[in-house]
């Protein structure tokens, strides 16, 4: 790895500095489901010694659920954006963490302590103790009371989906001790955050979102050492939440274009994030102190008539893309999370959740303007008694 590089340099170059050599532009796309071999003792060897290790197998694959070429560039270049030695890339965000929980968890480490809010099947993975775990929720500053001599992971979420709440990740790193913290990274991206630079020792991400960018690939990836992604390869493995190797073509393709998008797109979200918060018709403004595409808001009226009234921006979960998403947590990411919970973590029923694109910004706020002012309290002054302390 040449440390002299910058992110942007090694978001079009990592994982492609073979391509010159193979006489090759664009990275190849390799479909195989299996590799034939004339030597199956040799194969014997290598699958004992994956079996043994979870190293990653030297020569072709034998079976695309070991590993997959195309994939591993992928693989290699969100290492080197996240400054890890590793990462391993599953079917999707969700799968990526259930291998970090069952990795820890086969080690007899099957308590987790964890902050919310979470993304809403983060939160339900934990909470419904459907992998054998249990769970502990703590504030950040509850963080070291909570482990236990059987806790395997600490996660957290910064910034966190849907409210943007932010943790100071180097205390969080310091208060777990021994025990590995686990940063969704998913919202800030590598561009604007490395948590493992704080000592958080698994970077997990819904790839779904910034990495492809485009809305067209579904995936996730755990970047961190070389001996935790040698658990995850073993996992991944035997349970098979493997990538495509088209998604991991698609991925490598969008982190080309990775900083440049987050970082034009945080422009627009900012200046929307101003013009709501200074907007009568609006509540409580969310946007991160270290910026980012989202910005979370609160409406005096029916969140709901914001939803339907919106036309230029498209009325839907998910994040990350390079048009203008924007959903009603409670009702949609959040959903599946108790209401209780959900509303003791600052997921209101007014909260709504938009993840800004490339769009023009004017465009952008002439919907939002318009779809506010559809709304049942409409441009009228709110109820002071509706405004948030
Ligand atoms: C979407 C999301 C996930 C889950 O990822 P999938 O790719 O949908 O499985 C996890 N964490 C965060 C923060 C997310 O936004």
């Amino acid at each position: 790895m040449d440390l002299t590089r910058s992110l942007d340099t090694e978001a079009v170059h990592a994982g492609r500095e073979d391509l010159a050599e193979l006489g090759l532009h664009a990275p190849p796309l390799d479909l195989s489901t299996t590799y034939p071999s004339r030597d199956s003792r040799a194969e014997a060897a290598r699958i004992d010694g994956f079996a043994a290790t979870g190293a990653r197998l030297d020569g072709p694959p034998v079976y695309a659920r070991l590993d997959n070429p195309t994939t591993a560039r992928f693989e290699t270049a969100l290492a080197r954006l996240e400054g890890t030695e590793a990462a391993v890339a599953f079917a999707s965000g969700m799968a990526a963490l259930t291998a970090c929980v069952l990795a820890r968890a086969a080690m007899g480490l099957r308590h987790v302590v964890a902050v919310r809010p979470l993304y809403g099947c983060s939160d339900h993975l934990l909470a419904s103790g459907l992998l054998g775990t249990e769970v502990t929720w703590v504030d950040p500053d509850g963080i070291a009371a909570a482990v236990r001599p059987d806790t395997g992971l600490v996660m957290v979420e910064s910034p966190a989906n849907p409210t943007l709440a932010e943790v100071d990740l180097a205390a969080v790193a310091r208060s777990c001790g021994e025990v590995p913290l686990l940063a969704d990274n998913t919202f800030a991206t590598p561009v604007l955050q490395r948590p493992a630079e704080s000592g958080a020792r698994i970077v997990l991400h819904s790839a779904t979102k910034y990495l492809g960018g485009h809305g067209d690939v579904l995936g996730g990836v755990v970047a961190c050492d070389e001996e935790f992604a040698r658990r995850l390869r073993q996992v991944r493995f035997a349970t098979g939440g493997v990538l495509h190797p088209m998604a991991g073509y698609l991925l490598l393709r969008g982190l080309s274009t990775l900083p440049v998008r987050v970082r034009a797109a945080s422009a627009g979200a900012a200046e929307l994030a101003a013009r709501l918060a200074a907007d009568p018709r609006v509540g409580r403004v969310h946007y991160p102190r270290i910026g980012g595409t989202m910005v979370a808001f609160e409406v005096h009226g029916d969140p709901h008539d914001v939803i339907a009234g919106v036309r230029l921006i498209t009325p839907a979960v998910s994040l990350g893309s390079v048009d203008t998403l924007i959903q009603h947590p409670a009702s949609i990411s959040h959903r599946i999370v108790a209401e209780g919970d959900r509303r003791s973590a600052g997921v209101t029923d007014r909260l709504l959740r938009m993840s800004v694109g490339l769009e023009d910004v004017e465009d952008l706020w002439r919907d939002l303007d318009t779809a506010l002012g559809s709304g049942r309290s409409g441009r009228t002054v709110p109820n002071q008694a509706e405004q948030p302390a």
